[in-house]
């Protein structure tokens, strides 16, 4: 797999980069996000607070209300400033198609940029978990398919390793269309990305195959949005220990041919203990990478699962 194509785009909060946009003045610099993400990612900051005009610092916002219609008011002094908001997130998120990115990953908790479990009052100054910051609310219904995440759930290695695997994906269909949409691309990128959907279950694989099946009876304007709906659904879906042994299985089965008494032991060995918990994935994916080199296996040589994003990003040696 090759990651030299150009890099990805990723939106994020401008505060988790170190910029000092946050309401009292600092930021909320994340190391993971600003150091080692970003030698595989451009990142396209947006700081919704500051980019509609609000100074730094200034008085804090709340989400008050209604969770389906919040209002975003100032804390103390009780200013209604939802309206401007929505008309600017309205126009920045129109501003941000051309941008082609492949995600966006939001600064938690914040009534602007939070994603979900806001801090939401109701008319009694009760506080629930409800809320989603208008501009994050705003994004992902203009961009209903793209991977989205907050920073915090950025650090549990598995919601890590999904994220950065969706982005990736992403990219590569992104890439694919550019190239033009006809059927026998999404052909080639449907059997590269097969065990990977198998990862999510195998319904993840029939669905998208049986898509790809009826693909003469479909314009390819509906065949490719409906092909990237089912995938990015797929793909949202967490991966477990018991799914990715099936997988791993079934790519034991392409070498049955291949492997001598001995190394078809120490697979069997490796994949069962990576199934009890003593190892991370990236063990036996490392083996069946080597077998499929030495093998010459080409099916799954083009298989994105056996490498789905850069090594140096270690995330298959914490799940
Ligand atoms: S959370 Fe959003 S609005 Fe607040 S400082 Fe960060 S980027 Fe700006």
């Amino acid at each position: 797999m090759v990651f030299d194509q150009p890099k990805i785009r990723i939106g994020i909060s401008s505060c988790l980069l170190g910029d000092k946009v946050r309401y009292n003045g600092g930021h909320q610099l994340d190391r993971f996000l600003r150091d080692t993400l970003a030698q595989y990612v451009e990142y396209v900051p947006v700081c919704p607070e500051v980019e509609a005009g609000y100074s730094t610092p200034r008085e804090p916002f709340r989400l008050v209300g209604d969770p389906d219609n919040p209002r975003m008011i100032t804390t103390k002094t009780g200013e209604d400033h939802t309206e401007r908001m929505l008309r600017w997130a309205r126009k920045r998120v129109r501003g941000l198609e051309k941008e082609g990115l492949c995600g966006f990953i939001f600064k938690a908790k914040s009534p602007s940029s939070g994603m979900e479990r806001v801090k939401l009052y109701d008319r009694n100054g009760v506080p629930s978990n409800r809320g989603v910051g208008l501009f994050a609310m705003t994004f992902m219904e203009h961009f209903p398919f793209l991977p989205v995440e907050e920073d915090g759930r950025l650090h549990d290695p598995g919601l890590k390793e999904n994220f950065i695997e969706r982005i990736f994906t992403f990219h590569r269909w992104r890439g694919m269309e550019t190239r033009g949409r006809t059927r026998g691309r999404l052909v080639d990128f449907h059997t590269r990305h097969k065990l990977l959907l198998m990862s999510r279950g195998p319904r993840h694989v029939t669905e998208t195959g049986r898509l790809v099946a009826a693909a003469r009876d479909l314009p390819p304007g509906d065949l490719f949005s409906r092909y990237r709906s089912l995938l990015m659904d797929a793909l949202k879906v967490k991966t477990t220990v018991k799914k990715n042994t099936n997988v791993l299985h079934h790519i034991m089965g392409y070498f049955k041919k291949d492997l001598s008494a001995d190394e078809k032991q120490e697979l069997l060995e490796v994949i069962g203990q990576y199934h009890g918990g003593l190892i991370p994935l990236i063990v036996p994916i490392t083996l069946l990478n080597h077998y499929v080199r030495k093998y010459d296996q080409p099916y799954l040589k083009q298989q994105v699962y056996l490498n789905p994003h850069p090594a140096e990003l270690k995330l298959r040696n914490h799940v």
